[in-house]
């Protein structure tokens, strides 16, 4: 696997472990309004934006270790193609090959 496509996984990866806790958070304290802010999950370490969806929307997205939300437009084409767009997110699905095994192997 090359550099880039491993460090864009890992980095997918880091969001969606973050996410997870504050899913676990969220259901702690019990949510009121059934929904959540995550942080986008693209594959840029730089990028700090957040994401509003409903806690149901959240637990679909991690039915699949191979989906992540992305704000629309931080989809890499190269590694993951968008599977559903939302008005304030994109899903997407890591590509076939290295990158769909690499995502299952870290989930
Ligand atoms: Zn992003």
């Amino acid at each position: 696997m090359d550099e880039r496509t491993e460090r864009i996984g890992r980095n997918e990866d880091l969001f969606r472990k973050v996410n997870d806790q504050i899913e676990g958070v969220n259901e702690a304290f019990g949510t009121i309004t059934g929904t959540m802010s995550i942080l986008c999950e693209c594959g840029t370490l730089e990028c700090i934006e957040q994401i509003d969806l409903t806690v149901d929307e959240y637990r679909e997205l991690r039915t699949e270790p191979t989906r992540f939300a992305v704000r629309p437009g931080h989809e890499i084409p190269d590694v993951e193609r968008i599977v559903e767009r939302h008005e304030r997110y994109f899903v997407v699905k890591k590509a076939e090959g290295e990158p769909a095994r690499l995502a299952e192997d870290l989930a």
